[in-house]
């Protein structure tokens, strides 16, 4: 079994417990690969390599420019290495080779956009109240940044964090997922390979409290930027504000796709089915709860019946596959429960509602992938848990409402706010809405659409800060003033001015 080291100072390192643990491919069940088990140990030599190359380092010294074509060189390296980088990703988290492929060969452009961003930051002179004074401000790195991932797209929301925070000119220590290790050590190679001084970019693989915990209490990083669930964001922003670090928490969703009766139906059911089954429904966008109207909900669910009784549950490193499996046996036991939490609260699943089998492999709980069939629960009232509580799985909560009004007070009546979808042909329907719901993305007539220059963030529990677009460089730098006495400025020391 292949062993996997830790990435420090552009090296690989074992971790200094002597500790291993291994990773599950969710397909077979399997083990496949040893990983490293870090410690603060670990964390502190990550951080000491980050913060040095910070202050003392080339990275230190180098121009924005010359960032900037380091990271053109690692979007080569990573567009280079698509095919091998997705299937790394297929191995540790099941998600369909095809989609991997797809984001792999996506990310080089945030690189390319955050690249093209570094040597464009700039601070400057401000216009003053006072004379005698010159007074600019200066845009600079906030710290060592530490990133804490999720397994559900190890290496596209790392991604969102690495690429902006090196423009910034900051370094970065990153803990991946400890069901998803690999594919970001693979990632950090890349790095020294373009030729980025050891330290910039390193990683430390393990558990939230051996690995998590330390990092974000370690005193000299200065920023935590976190993708995860709500409870462990709560935790980790309740433990950086005692430090007072900067913080960014992108965290769950309960988001609402929103139909209309004047809507494209048929583009509809498309928005519904990948809203929801699309990544076996294990993204934080996921479209879980689906508002119907009244007056063409029976016909409707029919419709989307229709197309999502034909999905496919296979290997997600066939073509054909559509629905692949959960990727952690804990996220299976989940889903399963809140399948029986939904019929226990009175809804009906009228599609699935049980633990999947695929061709070619076990099923079930017993070790061999993971798989829970694509469900849909009818009959669902807006308080009930399935539609008040993330599942992060293939189960789609389907909700009746009367009017705008009524579609507005359920959607809004949740605590996350991450997304949000409105399908109507009305104009001023998609505006009203769009202002109206809460929530940090909102789409009209589409599902799921994200790029590296749309910033990216949820309202209410699902978050703090933004994702991607110009902005998102902000949350990595800090503002000097700096001041300059032109030769005007005296009198009485004792005196403030
Ligand atoms: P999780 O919160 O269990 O783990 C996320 C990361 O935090 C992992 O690396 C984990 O090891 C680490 N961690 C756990 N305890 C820690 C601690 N005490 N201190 C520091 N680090 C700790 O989340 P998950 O189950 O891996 O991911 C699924 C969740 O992520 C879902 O809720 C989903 O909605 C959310 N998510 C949000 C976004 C977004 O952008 N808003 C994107 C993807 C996933």
């Amino acid at each position: 079994m292949p062993r996997h080291a830790l990435r420090i100072h552009g090296q690989d390192r074992p971790p200094a417990g002597g500790q291993w643990f291994t990773t599950q491919n969710p397909f077979t069940g399997e083990d496949w690969a040893e990983v490293a088990r870090g410690d603060a140990r670990d964390v502190d030599a990550a951080v000491q390599s980050a913060h040095a190359a910070l202050t003392t380092g080339p990275w230190a010294t180098m121009s924005a420019t010359q960032r900037g074509a380091l990271m053109l060189r690692v979007a080569d390296l990573i567009a280079r290495d698509a095919a091998a980088l997705a299937a790394l990703e297929v191995r540790d988290n099941g998600k369909l080779y095809a989609e991997m492929l797809g984001q792999l060969n996506y990310i080089p452009q945030w690189f390319r956009y955050y690249g093209g961003l570094a040597d464009k930051i700039q601070g400057s002179t401000l216009p003053l109240d006072k004379p005698g004074y010159f007074a600019f401000t200066r845009h600079e790195p906030v710290g060592v940044v530490a990133a804490i991932t999720p397994w559900n797209s190890p290496l596209l929301l790392a991604t969102w964090k690495i690429a902006p925070a090196l423009a910034a000119g900051c370094t970065v220590v990153i803990k991946p997922s400890e069901f998803t290790s690999v594919s970001t050590l693979a990632l950090a190679a890349l790095f020294d390979e373009a030729g980025f001084p050891p330290g910039v970019v390193n990683v430390v693989t393990g558990f939230g409290p051996e690995v998590g915990s330390p990092l974000v209490e370690h005193p000299l990083v200065a920023k935590v930027s976190f993708t995860g669930s709500d409870a462990t964001g709560r935790h980790i922003n309740a433990q950086a504000a005692r430090l007072l670090k900067h913080t960014a928490m992108e965290l769950g969703g309960k988001s609402p796709n929103i139909v209309f009766d004047d809507a494209d139906l048929e583009q509809a059911v498309f928005g519904a089915i990948s809203g929801i089954f699309a990544a076996t429904g294990q993204t934080c966008i996921a479209g879980s709860r689906l508002l119907v109207q009244d007056s063409i909900h029976d016909a409707f669910v029919e419709r989307l019946l229709a197309v999502a009784r034909t999905a496919r549950l296979g290997d997600p490193m066939d073509p054909g596959t559509q629905v692949g499996p959960v990727t952690t046996p804990p996220q299976y036991r989940k889903v399963l429960e809140y399948l029986d939490i939904g019929r226990a609260e009175g809804a009906t699943a009228v599609l699935g509602g049980e633990a999947g089998h695929a061709p070619g492999c076990g099923g079930g709980p017993a070790g061999q992938g993971w798989f829970v069939q694509p469900t849909v629960f009818t009959g669902v009232q807006p308080e009930m848990r399935i539609a008040q509580e993330e599942v992060f799985g293939p189960v789609l909560s389907v909700i009746r409402f009367k009017d705008e009004a009524d579609a507005l007070r359920i959607a809004n009546g949740v605590r996350f706010g991450l997304a949000a979808a409105v399908w109507t042909r009305d104009i001023g329907r998609a505006i009203r809405m769009s202002e109206r719901l809460q929530a940090g993305t909102v789409w009209v007539n589409t599902y799921r659409a994200v790029s590296f220059m749309a910033p990216f963030g949820g309202v209410k529990d699902s978050g703090l800060g933004r994702e991607n677009g110009q902005d998102a460089v902000r949350e990595y730098l800090q503002t000097k003033t700096v001041w300059l006495n032109t030769g005007a400025v005296a009198g009485n020391p004792f005196v403030l001015r």
